[in-house]
């Protein structure tokens, strides 16, 4: 008999409440975790999710017809009462938590554990399916502590005041992080801001989290730049634009500059590995702690995590979605 909830390759189908978690293709009715475009689509009939994550779809698709769930409110489709759970992954980002039939099921979308300035942390919740995500479920994926990447970014810039540094930072999420991070450790000088992140940035401190003096990264002269951090999506990092910068030193701030490979290919010269996502350790304490009858694992690397599952005598499958990675939001 198949179960109440389906995981399909464009989505998760809550069968008796008619609706999606996360669809990748426009449904009638979509229940959404959190804003980044592998999770939040435009052209949905209507959205359930928190208001932040309604306002980031409103920016990125215009506004849609959309319903606001608070954090801990429950509501009611057809027999199966849901709520929303901090993931602490970026602001407004939020577990589905669904009961129906006496069973509760737990889908996390994307999460981290870490504190982050910018969200609220993520609350394990007791369940009997836990849907986890597993982008950096290999046991090679160990982030380090944030508070000292952030160092090492505030280290090389003190030591080189002729030249700028050019951090690639992901537009939702990653950039506000580390602009809070910045500020955390004394960093009280303007940073500067590609155009693609204005808009962002400007939600976050519209939702309460202030970013301080933020300034335009063009149409300054080069000699104001020295000295200063500019903030650029990923994919701006080797653009044309960044030549008009004094000397600057490449960054970028994601869980992937783990991965060599990854820094050379763009060019990055001082990697950070800054991640919004949930490393190994992360994964499995949270696994354990949940402690689910079953663990279903999607969105990454789900082999890892599937054998350490088995090997630790608990139930757990493999979920294929499809389109479920976007390799700058790392
Ligand atoms: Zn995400
Ligand atoms: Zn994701």
């Amino acid at each position: 008999m198949p179960h109440w909830i389906e995981p399909h390759p464009t989505g998760i189908y809550v069968r008796p409440a008619d609706a999606w978690i996360d669809p990748s293709v426009p449904q009638e009715r979509a229940l959404v975790t959190h804003g980044h475009a592998d999770h939040a689509r435009g052209g949905h009939g209507h959205v359930w999710a928190t208001r932040e994550t309604l306002a980031i779809m409103a920016l990125r698709y215009g506004t849609a017809s959309g319903t606001a769930v608070s954090y801990g409110e429950e509501i009611r489709m057809n027999g199966v009462t849901i709520s929303y759970v901090p993931a602490g992954h970026v602001l407004g980002s939020a577990q589905i938590l669904l009961s129906h039939a006496g069973e509760r099921i737990v889908v996390t979308g994307d999460y981290k554990r870490r504190p982050d300035p910018t969200c609220k942390a993520f609350e394990p919740v007791p369940c009997d399916i836990f849907v986890t995500e597993a982008t950096f479920g290999l046991p090679v994926f160990r982030h380090p502590d944030t508070g000292s990447e952030v160092d090492r970014l505030l280290a090389a810039l003190h030591a080189n005041p002729e030249r700028c540094i050019l951090v690639g930072a992901y537009a939702l999420g990653k950039a506000q992080r580390l602009i809070c991070e910045l500020r955390a450790r004394g960093h009280q000088d303007p940073i500067h801001i590609h155009g693609a992140l204005e808009r962002m940035c400007a939600l976050y401190e519209q939702f309460g989290v202030p970013l301080g003096d933020l300034r335009p990264a063009t149409g300054l002269p080069a000699g104001e730049m020295r000295g200063r951090i500019i903030l650029s999506p990923p994919s701006a990092l080797n653009d044309r634009w960044s030549r008009r910068l004094p000397d600057p030193i490449t960054a970028m701030a994601s869980g992937w500059m783990r991965v060599r490979q990854r820094a050379r290919q763009r060019n990055v010269e001082l990697p950070l590995v800054i991640s919004d996502h949930a490393d190994w350790d992360e994964l499995t304490d949270t696994i354990r702690e949940v402690a689910p009858a079953e663990t279903w694992i999607t969105h990454g690397r789900e082999e890892a995590l599937l054998h350490w599952c088995m090997t630790h005598q608990m139930r757990a499958r493999a979920l294929a979605l499809v389109g479920r990675e976007d390799e700058d939001e790392g």
